[in-house]
């Protein structure tokens, strides 16, 4: 993938805004459980970072993929990995399938004010008792006049309770029950329906300054024409739409984890012991050479995939590899930067020990590694659809 002078002055104003209006605030955010997100989408929006590759003419950048690689290095360099996770629910994972087969009322109404940032959107796919079986979903919505009626319930949803609107995940055909891959639809509801609530707050390990949340439909009203695209082909919209976000997803983890790896070594300079700087042991140098050259390994296959969907070839495959493969890095990456930094790695007031916790959702959030694996078994001829 070629990356382009304007590419970069794009990379300067993400920068920028990491920098100035996202990296100083973290702390706060992490001991709040939440970031203001309406206030940083609308600075995400202003410089056209919300909707990059999104059509123009409901407010998207028109851009070629490059500038979504570039948005996701750049984001990865946040100070916790709960703010970049929030963004890309925003820009790659709620509203794919929304730009992609929407119509033109629905992108007017509620994409287009997302792009600009001011509002906030979740994509709503996993149950209390349904997470990496997305088949086993019972969340439905029942036909009566123009209008759907939601009964469900939808758990550990990101932006949860900031969200304007939810790009839900629901059974819309009366005959489709859980097991069924048939008969789903990908419904846009707006929180301030009636029967709509936030269950509860969930606290977590990890990813603390983005809010997640368990969220209550109970007799939501919303008119049939809030069904993106075609009514029961949401499964398979939604399987779509989670190409974005495992893309999206190692791109951000990778660009981290380098990061985490660069921050080491630092303190490894710095840092001494018997004499010399704890750095000058080969065993460490070696340590840390082998985990950069699998974060350049899997960058190379990001770089790979993200070429390949630029020129709108599937790339579910790359996809499922590259998330299988970041989750097992971030997590050996982490755990050789809490070892590095001894005693420090294991206090809070150091960043290691937050990067620790955030790293290890990578391999669960957006499919776990053994849904990855079903994949690409499948993909392999392994196993049963
Ligand atoms: C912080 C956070 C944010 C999230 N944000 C969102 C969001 O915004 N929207 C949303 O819809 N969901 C969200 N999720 C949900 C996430 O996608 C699910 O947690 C994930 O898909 C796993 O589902 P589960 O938790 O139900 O685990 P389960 O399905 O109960 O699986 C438990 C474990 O069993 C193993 N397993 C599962 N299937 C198989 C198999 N076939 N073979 C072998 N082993 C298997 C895996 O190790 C898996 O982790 C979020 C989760 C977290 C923790």
């Amino acid at each position: 993938m070629k990356l382009t002078e304007e590419h970069e002055q794009f990379r300067s104003s993400v920068r920028r805004l990491v920098d100035e209006e996202i990296n100083p605030f973290i702390d706060e955010w992490e001991a709040a459980g939440i970031f203001p997100a309406h206030e940083l989408f609308a600075k995400l929006g202003s410089i056209g970072a919300l909707g990059l590759e999104y059509d123009a003419q409901f407010g998207g950048g028109d851009a070629d993929h490059g500038f979504t690689f570039v948005l996701a290095e750049e984001l990865g360099r946040c100070d916790a990995a709960g703010v970049p996770m929030a963004i890309a629910v925003q820009t790659s994972m709620a509203t794919p399938a929304l730009a992609r087969y929407g119509s033109e009322e629905l992108k007017r109404t509620w994409l287009e004010p997302t792009l600009r940032g001011e509002m906030v959107c979740s994509i709503a796919v996993s149950e209390p008792d349904a997470g990496s079986d997305v088949a086993g979903i019972s969340t439905h919505a029942t036909l009566d006049g123009d209008d759907y009626v939601i009964n469900g319930r939808k758990m550990w949803i990101t932006n949860g309770t900031q969200a304007d609107w939810i790009c839900l995940l629901a059974r819309t055909d009366p005959l489709s029950k859980p097991g069924d891959y048939h008969g789903m639809s990908l419904i846009v509801v707006p929180t301030s329906s009636p029967g709509f609530s936030v269950g509860r707050k969930i606290e977590k390990m990890g990813n603390r300054c983005s809010d997640t949340a368990e969220l209550v439909f109970d007799n939501v009203r919303v008119p049939v024409s809030n069904v993106i695209g075609e009514p029961g082909r949401g499964f398979q919209q939604q399987m779509a739409q989670f190409q974005d976000e495992r893309l999206v997803g190692a791109y951000l983890a990778v660009s981290g984890a380098r990061r985490a790896l660069h921050r080491t070594k630092e303190y490894l300079q710095q840092r001494s012991a018997f004499g010399k700087p704890l750095l000058a042991n080969q065993a460490l140098q070696y340590r840390l050479a082998e985990l950069y050259a699998d974060v350049d390994t899997i960058d190379g296959l990001l770089r790979f995939a993200a070429q390949r969907y630029s020129e709108g070839i599937d790339v579910t495959r790359e996809a499922s590899v590259a998330k299988l493969k970041v989750g097992r890095l971030v997590r050996e990456v982490a755990d050789a930067c809490v070892q590095f930094h001894g005693g420090m790695g294991y206090a809070e007031e150091m960043w290691v020990a937050r990067y620790f916790r955030d790293a290890r959702l990578v391999s669960i959030g957006g499919g776990a590694d053994e849904v990855m694996l079903r994949i690409i078994s499948m993909m392999e001829g392994m196993g049963k659809k």
